[in-house]
């Protein structure tokens, strides 16, 4: 059974063609600088052959279109017609409050995430543009939505209601709702297996640490509360983006920087987070560079960006009632060793040691706490990409 991944951004597409008899992955590719100059996709297949494809690419249709053509590339494609793909597995960002579990889309689910795209206006509308040209390119094959925000969706009101007057709440549903969640779904089950116990029995610290950051607690298998809020901007600092701050920053900044809205909308999505504070780049690479050659600005940053975490790790250990396994996922989760490392010589005082020899590694699953901890530290490269394919294949069986 072939599945098509999805996931469709204002200028970006990445897709990914999977058989899901195997798991395997016969294709991947992306789609980039849709709608402006220089637009091109880049794809490979199972064999391991690239095709690097510039072509003028002026809106999402033209674009999926390209890519179906790719797909079906006798050379550099995977299959011969987009008829034998059964399913299009759709990333959709936001769920709000109607969508605790993905679900196939039909005409009233589209009408829904329209009247839903108020709550996230930089992604939910590419999202929709997505589905709606590959309803039209394949109008014959189940198109699923799997939502970002569905594995919160369990948190209690406790965790998700924000103390401001409650009639905003109802008025306009401002609550905690989280993101990331087909990434936290997928790494804190996949902890659960590898530890060799039923997921609903463990107590999860998942660290999603990337571009964007997030962490949650996960306990009886489910998200009971997360660091991203009624928006991707609060909780760990992040690349570019702010994370928790006091609110009276905002009227204060604006009032002395003479800034509009969307003027401190952009400081605090695009020049805050470790970019801001290092005045370097928001890439960690950059930073531990910059850090081991003695740049200050660069090593306060790291140092915010770990103790955060490691505030988060205390405080959901407490939410959670205990712990058994902190989790580490995503670009900087997966791959920087000296943030791990960082991270966990802040929990020294649990009794917690890392396994130095164990934490030198990139991208792999691997237990990296010495055995005797009180809980167990480990790496699991995330899949957002799989965990999307299993809903759909799910759904559609
Ligand atoms: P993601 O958003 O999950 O793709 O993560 C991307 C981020 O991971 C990059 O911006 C880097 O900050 C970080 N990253 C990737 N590789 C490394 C590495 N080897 N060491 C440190 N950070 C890394």
């Amino acid at each position: 059974m072939l599945v098509l991944v999805v996931n469709c951004g204002s200028s970006s597409i990445k897709y990914k063609l999977m058989d899901m008899v195997q798991e395997s992955v016969l294709l991947s590719g992306l789609s980039e600088r849709i709608g402006i100059a220089g637009s091109r996709i880049k794809q490979e297949n199972n064999k391991g052959e690239e095709l690097v494809l510039e072509q003028d690419l002026p809106n999402h249709k033209v674009a999926l279109e390209t890519i179906l053509n790719c797909i079906t590339d006798p050379k550099y494609g995977a299959i011969k017609d987009t008829a034998e793909i059964k399913a299009v597995g759709h990333r959709v960002v936001h769920g709000g409050e109607k969508f605790n579990k993905s679900v196939v889309i039909d005409a009233e689910l589209m009408k829904v995430l329209e009247e839903m795209s108020e709550l996230a206006p930089l992604h939910n509308p590419p999202n929709i543009v997505g589905i709606k040209t590959c309803q039209e390119l394949m109008p014959n094959v189940a198109h699923v939505a799997v939502f970002d925000t569905a594995f919160h969706s369990a948190m209690s009101k406790q965790a998700y209601t924000y103390a401001i007057p409650y009639e905003y709440y109802e008025k306009y549903k401002i609550r905690r709702y989280g993101f990331h969640g087909t990434s936290h779904k997928f790494v804190s089950h996949r902890a659960a297996e590898i530890l060799g116990k039923p997921v609903k029995e463990l107590k999860i610290v998942v660290c999603h640490l990337g571009n964007g950051s997030s962490i949650s607690a996960v306990g009886n298998g489910v998200s009971q509360d997360t660091s991203m809020g009624f928006t991707p901007l609060p909780g760990l600092p992040m690349g570019t983006r702010t994370g928790d701050m006091d609110p009276a920053i905002v009227p204060f900044l604006m009032e002395k920087e003479k800034l509009s809205i969307e003027e401190i909308g952009n400081v605090m999505n695009k020049k805050s987070g470790v970019l801001g504070v290092s005045g370097i780049s928001s890439d960690f690479r950059d930073l531990e560079d910059a850090a081991n050659k003695g740049n200050e600005r660069a090593e306060l940053a790291l140092d915010m960006f770990a103790y955060g975490i490691i505030k988060y790790i205390g405080a959901y250990t407490a939410a959670l009632g205990g712990l058994d396994a902190v989790v580490f996922t995503g670009g900087i989760g997966e791959n920087s060793m000296t943030m791990r490392a960082k991270i966990l010589k802040g929990l020294a005082y649990t009794g917690l040691q890392i396994d130095e020899e164990k934490n030198n590694s990139r991208g792999k699953e691997v237990i990296i706490s010495k055995p005797g901890a009180p809980f167990v530290a480990m790496v699991v490269p995330t899949n957002e990409e799989l965990m999307i394919a299993r809903e759909t294949k799910e759904l559609v069986q």
